[in-house]
């Protein structure tokens, strides 16, 4: 595997014109930008309040192929990962297995630091951005898995890291909330409310679960839970995950369901990797407005498809925007969910600034904690070696919310993951493939 030595920070900086996203801010720091730019699960700027992103560096292909929308690259000291989004005309859906195959090919000879480029690809008339309508196609393919990757887009062989809608072109049954977890608020009643002050004040006094909550664990515990919401992203999550087993530390991921089913790769590669995976309902969306059932059958199916991933039962549910009631207290519980909150929350979302985030981040960290990140963040991302290094020095074990209370996870099926970019694993993808993803020998 090549390594690339090119400090972190210069990717974040400005590049030739060439290479910068059209249409990207402009705007200085500290300027607020409109929460409608991008959906959830986007890289960010997302939520109200949200000051400038990041520039990411984006590849300029030559000559340019027209299906490309953009090509995304990012790294995080060690690895360079790119994000290539392609949209198709239904008439072309017969060449998205071909073009996929063309398009990581010309992307990983185009960079060479590259380690890896993950392919999706989408329905062009109802593209609607990552949290818009499902992509038809994705792929994860490291560099050294080319040739592999290669074989099975011309309809030869198999590939494990990827994945065909079964519905190519079916828009979402419910669009995501712009929504990000920014504080706790319970919705009820007066005597609700104030039934949940106790409960809650319960839960923070006292620490680990009660009534179904989990605010801190025990104060005098070693530990803290590293949680990050909103995973996973094709682009961010094989450069955290690097991160994070680079320094030996497992966490819990809150992942959206629908995010999980079109990247299902990444999920067995938490799971492999020893990290827990959360519930953050199916399409990322406030609970409360909703009816009970409508709430309930959003945890279920991020449930399931967890589950269907993993082998593994899920235990820990963390609802959007941290909104709940006593209704989806209650129907997680019956689902066997644990509510999980947060106590150190240093606001990555917002893109304070690196400076920043540490600041926060060290001033709050303590034991028994629960630390809330989000995983398609640039800065978290661009922070995270500090924070993780922040802990050491504090003696805290950063560990998944089942350690926190004393419930490591179950064991599921055996790891079929990667433990590095490139290592093979065993087909885990659907072999049935949509008549209208058929191979077409044209790219
Ligand atoms: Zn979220």
């Amino acid at each position: 595997m090549t390594r690339v030595n090119v400090r972190f920070s210069l990717l974040f900086l400005p590049l030739a014109c060439a290479c910068l996203a059209q249409g990207q801010s402009t705007k200085p720091a500290g300027v607020s930008v409109r929460a409608a730019q991008a959906q959830p699960g986007q890289v960010q700027p997302v939520a109200p309040g949200t000051l400038a992103a990041p520039r990411i560096p984006r590849l300029i292909l030559d000559p340019a192929i027209p299906e490309v929308q953009k090509v995304e690259y990012l790294g995080n000291g060690h690895i360079e990962v790119a994000g290539a989004v392609l949209t198709l005309m239904p008439g072309d859906y017969p060449r998205a297995r071909a073009l996929a195959g063309y398009v990581a090919r010309r992307v990983l000879a185009a960079r060479e630091q590259l380690d890896e480029v993950d392919v999706s690809v989408y329905d062009k008339p109802s593209y609607g951005g990552f949290g818009g309508p499902l992509p038809l196609l994705t792929a994860s393919v490291p560099r050294e898995r080319l040739n592999d990757f290669l074989e099975w887009s011309a309809g030869r062989g198999s590939f494990d890291r990827v994945w065909l809608s079964s519905k190519p072109g079916a828009a979402p049954a419910r669009p995501p909330d712009r929504v990000r977890e920014l504080s706790v608020n319970f919705l009820g009643s007066l005597a609700d409310k104030t039934a949940d002050a106790v409960r809650h004040t319960t839960a923070k006094v006292l620490g680990g679960v009660q009534g179904g909550l989990l605010y801190r664990g025990n104060g005098k515990s070693a530990l803290s839970a590293l949680t990050f919401d909103d995973a996973p992203h094709p682009m961010y999550e094989p450069l955290l995950l690097d991160l994070l087993r680079r320094d030996g530390v497992h966490a819990t991921f809150f992942v959206i369901g629908r995010n999980a089913r079109a990247y299902p790769y990444f999920v067995s590669d938490m799971a492999a990797q020893g990290h827990e995976v959360g519930n953050h309902t199916y399409h990322h969306v406030r609970l409360p407005p909703l009816p009970v059932a409508v709430a309930t059958q959003e945890m279920v199916r991020a449930s399931q498809v967890i589950q269907g991933i993993t082998g593994k039962p899920v235990r820990y549910f963390r609802p959007p925007g941290g909104d709940y009631t006593p209704a989806t207290l209650k129907a997680a519980e019956g689902l066997g969910l644990t509510t999980v909150f947060w106590t150190d929350d240093p606001g990555d979302f917002q893109n304070p600034g690196t400076d920043v985030l540490i600041e926060r981040y060290t001033r709050t960290l303590r034991r028994g904690g629960i630390v809330l990140l989000h995983d398609n963040a640039p800065e978290m991302l661009q922070a995270l070696p500090e924070l993780l290094r922040v802990a050491e020095d504090r003696n805290i074990d950063l560990n998944t919310v089942g350690m926190l209370v004393g419930q490591p996870q179950a064991l599921g099926r055996p790891e079929t993951g990667r433990s590095v970019p490139g290592q093979a694993t065993p087909q885990r993808t659907p072999a049935l493939v949509p008549a209208e993803l058929r191979v077409s020998p044209r790219p």
